[in-house]
């Protein structure tokens, strides 16, 4: 159902009048994990100023400490779905267990399926009954043939919604947190119709590195990317390190669409 070859033209996909897909650029940015309220509602009418399209924010956040902070869980959405609403910006937040994707999907207009779920089936077939799209996230060290699958499972469950988001993979470098696969953009684009992101956030874990390898990633044909927005990043509860200031990603937006209009 992935495939190129089962279906030659491209998926589109619409979020409240936003187009996935179609060979604009779509950006998603927001906080790694929402927070406090007040900064969630003044960020997202910042992003939405800069020509941010979709609003991120996690509430359930599968950290790889259970000590770290977990997100706000049903609160946090609220917060995200509201602050959405008022900058008027359709939302996208993760959801990691399959009885929450129902009431998930209620205040999300994407459900995300993050990096360490790519791979869970009883999730994906949940997510894949629901009347919502999904952005499934490469799994830690999944390969292109195991992640396209992952999308078929949500895809045979009756949902064909699906976006693909690379976000890194494990490699034997330490410098960076996961080594971004450049490779996977075009590839991906000749084996399947679905559109394709990047996140550039996770893919580096460095901000000093988002912005070259956002520039890339739209060079080599992603239909948008996804990157982490923290007003103060050196407070923030979650991905701080990686996360740029709402200065920097006004810079960022300007710079893709220069590379994406020489396309
Ligand atoms: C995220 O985007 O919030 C996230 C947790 O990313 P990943 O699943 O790629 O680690
Ligand atoms: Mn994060």
């Amino acid at each position: 159902l992935a495939s190129r070859d089962s279906r030659p033209q491209n998926t589109i996909i619409n979020v409240k009048g936003c187009s996935i897909g179609n060979g604009g650029l779509v950006v998603i940015a927001g906080p790694c994990a929402v927070e406090e309220e007040k900064m969630t509602f003044e960020l997202a009418r910042c992003l939405k100023r800069m020509g941010v399209h979709i609003l991120r924010g996690g509430v359930f956040k599968p950290r790889t400490s259970p000590y770290s902070f977990q997100g706000l869980g049903w609160r946090g959405l609220e917060i995200l779905f509201e602050a959405g609403k008022s900058a008027g910006l359709p939302v996208i937040t993760e959801v990691t267990k399959a009885r929450d994707v129902e009431k998930v999907s209620r205040y999300a207009d994407i459900l995300q399926v993050g990096s360490r779920n790519m791979q869970n089936f009883g999730l994906l077939a949940e997510v894949g009954r629901a009347n919502c799209p999904v952005m499934l996230k490469r799994g830690l060290s999944a390969t292109l043939e195991e992640w396209l699958l992952a999308a078929e499972y949500i895809m045979l469950a009756g949902n064909v919604q699906v976006i693909l988001c690379e976000r890194g993979i494990r490699t034997f470098e330490p410098h960076t947190r996961n080594t971004f696969d450049i490779n996977a953009i075009p590839a991906l684009k000749q084996l399947t119709h679905l559109p394709v992101l990047a996140d550039p956030s996770h893919g580096t874990g460095r901000r000093e590195l988002v912005e070259s390898v956002a520039l890339a990633a739209v060079a080599a044909g992603a239909d948008g990317f996804m990157v982490e927005v923290h007003p103060e990043p050196a407070k923030a509860l979650s991905d701080g390190r990686q996360s740029l200031t709402p200065d920097a990603m006004a810079l960022l937006i300007e710079r893709a669409r220069k590379v994406h209009n020489v396309l």
